[in-house]
């Protein structure tokens, strides 16, 4: 079995016998949790689209380890079209979800170990590629996702990782042992990682040769021994507690991060594919960085698309939609969105072949593409709120439409223009609500700061990678020095 199906990725997830807390319980089955249900639903979204005949050509992709036909989201990109059709493939899940739909980090990350273990090896001897070249089979042959886990819990950060009081604060080997690897500590902020088969674990940093026990890459199962996931809250979560989920905006998907902790987890050595080699932890942490950061000219700009169309729904519905001054902002709001994709697009364009055959995307555009995503959608999320009006954080609940005693006063009062009806404009508003305050803008807002990098680590790369010194050969030049 090559693709798997929505369903029963959604009954592998609720199966798995992984250590899950959310809000201090225990859960049992992910996908049957109320608060995790949405996430759950948005990545199996992934496998809903594969099997779609109007969409397979995009989320289907062949291996070229296996010859298989398989869900795009476990593919090795082989040129510059898979590039750019990843891209396209995460704006569609974006406007098909609105949300992080979360399958895309351990897509980024598996390309990037597949090219970095095939560098350890030319480079220092060593025998990863055909190990992760096993693994890559086992996820493609299989549908499976792994989640990437990167970010460390990073303690004192003016210190590296060996000089923390607390040795735990970056993941590390903690003992080496026949046959395999003992490992310890956490990683925060990981997307998707309760709704994973696997955990895909590298570095975050750049590492010295003091820190060796921290450079460190391998793959377990996500119910491993030792591994145990504590749910991250987001603003409204318990919204879809209530009776009929009434206010969630939002009906079907979310995204969701977790903090995901080992305990002295033992890998077997085929599992391992770095073990001290501090020297390619730098090298690692960009490759994986520009993958992701280019990624994210897909996803949140397929948010934004259904930002955009809510917004002009809202102005419909109230009447202002042939204002000039509305007609502007929503221009506004497509020219900055465009302007993220067109970043994405063009990283993907000048893509390139890693030394291992893996296609990696341009890391100058890559990083000035997750620049812009730091900042636009706050001004497209500003311009959207501007145009509904204070309703969007006044208005009653959905749910008090159906009490006798006041939903007439609602239906009376909060119509908007004739042949409207309050619902339909609650509904609406509820969902710019969510993406822009909401569950949905941890996805589309502080994700797009801080996920795959804060914005301080991309002015870091443009500084590096910019060529300013040919651009002053053109001035002086030009200028007759
Ligand atoms: Fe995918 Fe975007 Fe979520 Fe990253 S933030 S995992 S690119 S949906
Ligand atoms: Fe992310």
């Amino acid at each position: 079995m090559t693709l798997m199906t929505r369903d029963a990725y959604l009954t592998s997830i609720g199966r798995l016998d992984n250590r899950v807390f959310i809000q201090g319980e225990r859960v049992e089955s992910v996908p049957d949790h109320p608060i995790s249900r949405p996430p759950a639903q948005a990545l199996a979204e992934t496998y809903e689209q594969a099997a779609q005949e109007d969409m397979k050509h995009l989320f289907t992709a062949r291996s070229h380890l296996t010859g298989e036909t398989i869900n795009r989201f476990t593919h090795i990109q082989q040129d510059v079209e898979d590039l750019i059709k990843k891209i396209l493939m995460l704006r569609e899940m974006g406007r098909k979800t609105a949300c992080c739909f979360q399958r895309c980090a351990g897509l980024d990350c598996m390309n990037t170990v597949y090219a970095i273990t095939h560098d350890l090896d030319r480079e220092l001897g060593t025998r990863y590629h055909d190990r992760f070249v096993d693994f890559m089979k086992y996820i493609q042959s299989n549908d499976l996702v792994p989640a990437a886990c990167m970010t460390d819990t990073k303690g004192d950060r003016s210190l590296p990782p060996s000089s923390q009081e607390d040795p735990d604060q970056y993941l590390r080997i903690v003992e080496e042992k026949k046959g395999g690897v003992v490992i310890r500590g956490a990683k925060l902020h990981i997307t998707g990682a309760v709704n994973s088969h696997e955990l895909l674990v590298v570095p975050t940093r750049a590492l010295r040769e003091e820190d060796r026990a921290y450079a460190v890459s391998f793959a377990v199962p996500a119910d491993t021994r030792g591994v145990t996931f504590i749910y991250g809250r987001q603003p409204s979560d318990t919204r879809r507690l209530e009776e009929g989920r009434p206010d969630v905006g939002n009906l079907y998907y979310g995204g969701c991060e977790a903090m995901v902790t080992f305990e002295d987890v033992f890998v077997p050595e085929e599992r391992v594919f770095m073990k001290g080699e501090y020297q390619m932890a730098g090298r690692l942490v960009e490759l994986f960085a520009a993958h992701h950061r280019a990624s994210y000219g897909g996803c949140k700009v397929g948010v934004g698309d259904v930002l955009i169309g809510a917004t002009a729904a809202i102005a419909e519905i109230q009447g202002t939609e042939k204002s000039s001054h509305v007609r502007d902002k929503i221009a506004e709001m497509i020219h900055l969105n465009e302007t993220l994709h067109a970043g994405a697009l063009a990283s993907a364009g000048r893509g390139y072949a890693t030394p291992s055959g893996a296609f990696a995307v341009d890391p100058l555009l890559a990083n000035v593409c997750k620049l812009n995503i730091t900042r636009f959608p706050f001004e497209i999320s500003r311009l959207a709120q501007d145009i509904t009006g204070g309703i969007l954080v006044t208005m009653p609940s959905l749910g008090d439409l159906d009490n006798p005693e006041i939903g007439h006063y609602i239906r009376k009062y909060l119509t908007g223009r004739k042949g409207e009806n309050s619902e339909k404009r609650l509904r609406i508003l509820r969902l710019i609500e969510n993406i822009t305050l909401g569950t949905g803008a941890v996805s589309y807002l502080t994700e797009s700061i801080h996920g795959a990098g804060s914005p301080q680590a991309q002015k870091i790369m443009i500084t590096r990678l910019a060529d300013v010194e040919s651009a002053k050969t053109c001035a002086y030049r030009l200028c007759g020095i």
